[in-house]
């Protein structure tokens, strides 16, 4: 067997890209500052990386799921211009359904651990909200703030960090 890849768990919008509100369209796709970097970082120790995201547009009608992976291709799109990839893309399209996957629940996560054999040793999740932060405390990894639009609402974060980079520099220091 390989063994187990490290990772990191990344919110889309508000973390890697600009959050825009149920965003449909791909020409409204903006990579955030320090994300390449971020990435780039992450990438050279060995981290995987999986997006998992909250696209409540879906269930309330206001997008659909061609949209969100059209989104979610303009921004491996504008990564592999840097020759960073992906390596998940998980999103949960419900909205008050009592589902499993709707983050905080940790779903999709332990399913992404198993589709790309991944260790949660050295793991953390990132995002902007509060709900990114408890899924990673609840699923036993470091839940790291980033700001976004709003203001943070949750419980504590293991570390409040400026830029994606500053998230990704000390998930790096930490897992040596
Ligand atoms: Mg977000
Ligand atoms: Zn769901």
């Amino acid at each position: 067997m390989m063994p187990a890849r490290p990772a990191v768990f990344l919110d889309r919008d508000g973390t890697l890209i600009e959050d825009k509100g149920f965003l449909g369209d791909p020409n409204g796709v903006e990579l955030l500052p320090t994300v390449v970097d971020a990435l780039k970082l992450l990438a050279a120790h060995g981290f995987a990386t999986v997006v998992i995201s909250n696209q409540s547009g879906i269930a309330r009608g206001l997008l659909d799921d061609v949209q969100v992976r059209s989104v979610n291709a303009e921004i491996v799109r504008r990564l592999a211009a840097d020759g960073l990839g992906i390596d998940g893309w998980y999103w949960c399209p419900h909205y008050q359904d009592g589902c499993d996957c709707r983050k905080p629940e940790p779903a999709l996560l332990h399913q992404a651990v198993r589709e790309h054999g991944l260790t949660l040793d050295r793991a953390a999740m990132i995002g902007d909200r509060g709900s990114d932060v408890e899924l990673g405390q609840r699923a036993g990894i470091a839940g790291i703030a980033v700001p976004g639009p709003m203001p943070y609402v949750g419980p504590e974060p293991d570390l409040r960090a400026n830029t994606l980079l500053e998230a990704a520099e000390w998930i790096v220091r930490r897992g040596r």
